[in-house]
């Protein structure tokens, strides 16, 4: 007798058991206490069944909340002891144009419990940023604990990108002014206008006519720069004075043009000899300044037009007449127009080339260069 209760009791055990399982196979995404079970496993439940298991989370009973001092508070995580670590913002090499400065683009440091030590690093060694080369910056930070790290990075100063130089056509003529603009230039942007002309100004930062720079530039005339100063001992005594001149002018530029420009001449062009007490300066100038992306201009035709020679207008303009029909693929003709008879001979020189099948355009960073050999 007791065994067959025994049977019986567990036959409903393993019905229950089956009808469970019935409803577990509708999945979790039906699985509420409303679905209807599928219709090929109610057939046999139907009877036992009556209802569905209740799901887990609703027999559960409330989360019991323990006041905030009781609850225990987990093991802190362990964090194993190391040496700082430093992180080099962009990497440990670093490619970088050459420039007139070089700004490192920073770093991270923290000890092994993250807290920072930005702070406390040092940086060792010098990057040179006009001097193409490699150089080496070295970053060392310690901790409280007296642990420390050195880490490398390697700063690669390499040239500017250039844009190709685009041969223009034959009979191009570069008309180039030194050492304005002064009174004379608004007389002579007239006479460009007139002609349709476009030439180069290579300014003198000091004079500070804004006025009349801004006006070439606005006509469509090229701006670029020529010194601040003029004084030859104070711009050649080392790069760092170049430098300083340079860029005293070319914020003059930008005052009168909104841009700085990237095209320049030497005063006394890159072939002086006034820079001579500074030994090698202008064949190391004349390289730093390409590798940071500037392009500087010398001239195939000279006007004569310095005031010691006496010139008259005419005589200017058969100079310049005779140069470029020595240069008829293209001619960059310097001129100054601090000097009345230089500018005034500007018409006649436009007039002759325009009847002989020249055009007249403002240099740019494509235009061919010329450049004499340098002498120191
Ligand atoms: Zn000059």
């Amino acid at each position: 007798m007791k065994r067959s209760i025994c049977w019986i009791l567990a036959a409903l055990f393993l019905l229950a058991v089956a009808a469970c399982g019935s409803n577990a196979a509708e999945g979790p995404a039906t699985g509420t206490a409303h679905s209807p079970a599928p219709k090929d496993t109610q057939d046999d439940v139907v009877a036992v069944v009556v209802t569905p298991p209740p799901t887990q989370e609703a027999t559960l009973p409330p989360a019991p909340t323990l006041p905030p001092e009781l609850i225990p508070t987990p093991e802190p995580t362990e964090v194993p002891v190391g040496d700082p670590i430093i992180t080099l913002v962009e990497g440990e090499e670093l490619n970088v144009a050459a420039d007139f400065t070089f700004s490192d683009p920073g770093y991270f440091a923290a000890d092994y419990r993250g807290n920072s030590l930005t702070d406390r690093v040092t940086v060792k060694g010098e990057v040179v940023p006009y001097l193409t080369g490699t150089y080496e910056l070295s970053y060392s930070v310690k901790d409280d604990d007296g642990r420390s790290t050195t880490v490398v990075r390697r700063v690669h100063i390499v040239p500017a990108e250039m844009p190709e130089i685009v041969m223009p056509p034959e009979k191009t003529v570069y008309l180039t002014f030194d050492d304005g603009p002064c009174g004379y230039t608004e007389e002579l942007l007239d006479v460009l206008k007139k002609y349709n002309a476009k030439a180069t100004f290579f300014v003198i930062g000091n004079k500070r006519r804004t006025d009349l720079i801004k006006r070439a530039y606005a006509e469509g005339h090229s701006i670029g720069v020529h010194t601040y100063c003029h004084e030859y001992n104070k711009i050649y005594k080392n790069e760092k004075a170049f430098f300083e001149d340079f860029q005293k002018t070319q914020e003059v530029i930008k005052e009168a043009t909104g841009s700085y420009t990237r095209i320049f001449r030497f005063p006394g062009g890159s072939a002086n000899t006034a820079s001579r007490r500074s030994k090698g300066i202008m064949t190391r100038l004349t390289k730093i300044m390409e590798d940071m992306g500037y392009r500087y201009f010398d001239w195939n035709v000279s006007a004569g037009d310095s005031g010691g020679n006496g010139y008259t207008a005419s005589q200017i303009k058969s100079r310049v007449v005779n140069g470029l029909k020595n240069h008829s693929d293209y001619a960059v003709v310097l001129q100054h127009d601090i000097h009345l008879n230089s500018v005034r001979a500007v018409e006649g020189i436009l007039k002759w080339g325009q009847e002989n099948g020249y055009t007249f355009l403002a240099l740019d960073l494509t235009s061919p260069v010329v450049h004499s050999k340098v002498q120191n």
